[in-house]
């Protein structure tokens, strides 16, 4: 018994030690839990935190392309508006759609006591004639609507800036005195009424309303981009 008196104190001791080594498992244990938990919580917290700033400036630069692509965007639509409706209503249009040149600008001949005042443009009797570009009627009738009986039926313009346009021996005038015309508008049809050689529409660009104050109405209207 006395052996199992002395087997229970080393039973005791080596119960402590291997508490004392279980105490230590433990502790090791519960340390590296607690380093693998502390890790496993502070690691994905540090990769969540640079993660965050990470998407937060992927965010930001997200955000800033879609600014810039919205800005981009906003521009684009502002300009094609403008571009469409340049396109829509023109400065300055042909006054017929098609014909063949005749007479020219200072062309000399019988037909004229000076030289020729305008452009001709040979057209069918009937074919419609459009104001070169907006403006306010400021002549229209018979004998050159103020000008002289060489021009037949004619109409004459105001466009501003001290440009006028003038339309000679037309068979038909379907605009008044004091009526305003946007370019493109149908504003008579064409014929050979006055001093005509044949159809055609006479077209003149005046620095005045008057007669005498025509300039190359080709050169003018190049100018002003339109290809004639
Ligand atoms: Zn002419």
């Amino acid at each position: 018994m006395s052996k199992r008196v002395m087997n229970p104190a080393a039973r005791i001791t080596a119960v402590a030690l291997a508490t004392a080594g279980l105490g230590a498992t433990l502790v090791a244990g519960a340390g590296s839990a607690f380093a693998a938990e502390g890790k496993a919580v502070t690691a994905p917290a540090a990769l969540t935190a640079s993660a965050a700033v990470a998407a937060q400036a992927d965010a930001q630069a997200h955000v800033a392309a879609q600014v810039k692509a919205a800005v981009a965007k906003a521009a684009a639509v502002k300009a094609t508006p403008v571009k469409a409706v340049k396109k829509a209503s023109p400065a300055w249009v042909k006054p017929v759609a098609s014909y063949a040149l005749s007479a020219s600008f200072n062309q000399g001949g019988a037909m004229w006591a000076h030289k020729h005042s305008g452009q001709d443009f040979a057209v069918p009797i009937g074919t419609p004639v459009h104001a070169a570009a907006a403006g306010t009627v400021v002549k229209a009738g018979p004998y050159g609507g103020g000008d002289g009986p060489a021009y037949g039926n004619a109409i004459v313009i105001k466009h501003g800036n001290g440009t006028y346009s003038q339309y000679a021996h037309l068979s038909k005038i379907k605009v008044s005195i004091g009526q305003k015309v946007g370019a493109g508008q149908q504003i008579a049809l064409s014929g050979n009424t006055g001093n005509s050689s044949g159809p055609h529409l006479h077209f003149e660009i005046r620095t005045t309303p008057n007669y005498g104050s025509a300039v190359n109405p080709m050169a003018f209207l190049r100018a002003h981009g339109v290809g004639v």
